[in-house]
């Protein structure tokens, strides 16, 4: 029996496991739910943050356009061309002179105009990186919700008061129930 050729992939899928064991070799039927944007982005930030070599913390960033396409990832780490010895990320205050943001990586990465485009981020942006993503005029963030403790709280403080002020929507997934706050 020949496959179909029209229709969409549950449509053919209903015709295949008339006639053919391919349902079952592949899996299909145990096939999760696509997951939503937001969600899939952020988990593609988590992947990203794999790559760093900073053994406290690992943050991924992924900025898409408008069509949803990627425009650039960055994980916080050195500059490229500089020793990345591991040392280095061992003696902190090195580490802290050396070390780009996740966020500012992907943005010094990106190759294009960022207007308007959402930056996704595991970990909520210092204020030194919401400077610069309002000032590439990224329009919306999305990330992880806030730490209630952290050595970061007044600089995210500062963070948040900006986006507000400069009109950046910030999203805050829960990457437990997919919950979403709007803060702005
Ligand atoms: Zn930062």
């Amino acid at each position: 029996m020949p496959l179909p050729t029209t229709g969409g992939h549950w449509q053919q899928h209903a015709l295949w496991e008339q006639c053919s064991p391919a349902c079952v070799i592949f899996g299909w039927e145990q096939m999760p739910p696509r997951p939503e944007l937001d969600i899939w982005a952020l988990g593609l930030c988590d992947t990203t943050a794999q790559r760093s070599r900073d053994p406290e913390r690992q943050v991924g960033c992924v900025i898409l356009r408008p069509d949803k396409t990627v425009a650039a990832t960055g994980y916080n780490g050195f500059p490229r061309r500089v020793c990345d010895d591991p040392g280095l990320y061992e003696d902190r205050d090195a580490k802290l002179h050396r070390t780009i943001h996740a966020e500012l990586a992907a943005i010094l990465t990106a190759r294009e105009c960022l207007e308007g485009y959402t930056l996704y981020v595991n970990r909520m942006p210092c204020s030194h990186c919401a400077a610069c993503i309002i000032q590439k005029g990224i329009s919306r963030v999305v990330t992880y919700p806030t730490p209630t403790t952290s050595r970061w709280l007044q600089s995210w403080q500062h963070a948040r008061a900006m986006f507000s002020e400069a009109n950046v929507t910030v999203d805050y997934i829960s990457n437990q129930d997919d919950n979403i706050t709007n803060s702005s």
